[in-house]
């Protein structure tokens, strides 16, 4: 602990990791002899920087950013970008551990990585927003490479700030390649990929229950955020024939009754993702909809929960809440979205919990997917991209049962994916001798 002093997200997601590795570790001289949690959960390389740019108004802005190289032992490092203002080392630290992981449970070859800044996107024009990743890249471009450290999207990150990154790094090393993923469709993006993280945690979803016999079909859902894992959440709910009820932003939530069809979606995708705006505009366009003012969704009765905003926003209240009300399963598509204590209840009461590590690696197997396009030049189909998705989705959902099946036939999936995801970064780095 003393290590990670002041660093609360990272030691909790080393915690949630090591309770559930520890045994098998201590089942295993070889990974005892090699220190290999005391190494694992030490990051290759850590880059922090100043970046300077300029507002609107002419004035000169100063903001911290961050690259942490987490581990590269299966592959060359890879993970996200967030802009948001409560950006701190150990929230990339505890993205850049869990992104390890994540990324061996994919089966493709990628090492673990995160990054971003403390910049606050939220009322910044456009050409603010560009100078800002312009100036990044600046002294970024030098620390990535498509073989070196590949970055893409997350909050606050989306299509238009990877261009200008994209765009930046172009014009900086006269080269157009896979350096970053997420990238707009004329530019070396994959189709897919806007569309992944949300369609793989709906996609983990229906496996967890379809292992017991069920499916999502008119299931009733809460939806938190309303970001990029959000909105697409949504969207293959209702293709699934669930109902999504709420979604929310950093304001409040919005509880619609009867459900969230393909009609919303078209309005929030444009409030969201062209005009920006807040979810609360939802509650006036629609009939029926009210908004609830600095709350989050959990309090509403429902089958099933996709939280997918940010870290922590499940506290063991809200748990407690959603089991007495009923729901059966949880999946997140946020990173670390519930607190430990909350994740011990939902465990005890034997609801089905898909931990952000499978549930939402959707979106970083279709990063991986667009790396091997970019290699090969060439571009895969819509139906290729997603039915490769819904095979890895099928396939980290087989490796959870495989590593967190119990004796009684229930799987713990929390084990399932901690220990599936360690196995092989594990084994590589016994191969690698002690470096
Ligand atoms: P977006 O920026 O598109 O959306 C984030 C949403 O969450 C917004 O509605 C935002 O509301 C809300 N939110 C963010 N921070 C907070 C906060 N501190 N308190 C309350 N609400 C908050 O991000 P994404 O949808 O890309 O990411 C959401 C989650 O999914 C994150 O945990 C991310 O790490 C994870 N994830 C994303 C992947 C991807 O492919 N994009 C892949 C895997 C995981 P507001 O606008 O008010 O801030």
């Amino acid at each position: 602990e003393r290590r990670n002093e002041g660093e609360p997200e990272f030691l909790q997601a080393v915690e949630e990791f090591v309770r559930t590795v520890m045994p098998f570790v201590l089942d295993h001289q070889k990974y005892i002899d090699a220190q290999i949690l005391e190494r694992m959960t030490e990051a290759d390389r850590i880059i922090i920087f100043r970046v300077t740019w300029e507002d609107d108004l002419g004035q000169i802005r100063a903001n911290r950013a961050w690259r942490v190289q987490f581990n590269n032992s299966i592959g060359p490092y890879k993970g996200g970008l967030r802009f948001h203002p409560s950006v701190n080392l150990s929230i990339l630290k505890f993205l850049g551990f869990e992104q390890t992981f994540k990324n061996s449970l994919t089966g493709l070859p990628m090492g673990g990585a995160k990054g971003g800044s403390n910049f606050n996107p939220k009322g910044k024009s456009d050409r603010e927003v560009m100078r800002f990743c312009q100036s990044m890249m600046i002294e970024l471009h030098r620390h990535i490479g498509e073989d070196t450290d590949v970055p893409a999207g997350d909050i606050g990150v989306g299509g238009r700030e990877i261009g200008y990154l994209f765009g930046q790094y172009k014009r900086l090393e006269n080269r157009v390649t896979g350096i970053l993923t997420g990238k707009g469709l004329s530019f070396g993006g994959s189709k897919v990929r806007t569309e992944a993280t949300g369609f793989g945690s709906v996609y983990f979803c229906e496996n967890m229950l379809g292992h017991r016999g069920d499916s999502l079909r008119g299931k009733t859902c809460l939806v938190s955020g309303s970001g990029n894992v959000a909105l697409y959440t949504v969207d293959k709910l209702h293709t699934l024939g669930a109902k999504a009820v709420t979604l929310s932003d950093s304001d409040g939530f919005i509880h619609d009754p009867a459900g969230i069809d393909q009609d919303k979606l078209r309005f929030l995708k444009d409030l969201k993702e062209v005009r920006r705006g807040r979810i609360s505009e939802y509650a006036e366009r629609f009939k029926g909809v009210t908004f609830h003012k600095d709350q989050t969704p959990w309090g509403v009765p429902a089958d099933a929960a996709f939280p997918s905003a940010t870290q922590n926003e499940i506290s063991a209240k809200d748990a407690e809440t959603m089991i007495e009300n009923g729901v059966q399963a949880v999946c997140e598509g946020a990173n670390m979205p519930t607190e430990l204590a909350g994740i011990h209840q939902f465990l005890q009461a034997g609801v089905l919990f898909g931990p952000a590590k499978a549930a939402n690696a959707g979106g970083v197997a279709v990063s991986g997917l667009e790396q091997s396009q970019n290699a090969l030049r060439l571009s895969w189909s819509h139906q290729e991209v997603e039915a490769r998705l819904q095979g890895i989705m099928h396939d980290i959902h087989a490796k959870c049962v495989e590593y967190g099946e119990n004796p009684d036939g229930t799987v713990n999936y929390v084990k399932g994916a901690n220990l599936g995801g360690f196995v092989k970064v594990a084994d590589a780095m016994l191969a690698y001798g002690a470096v």
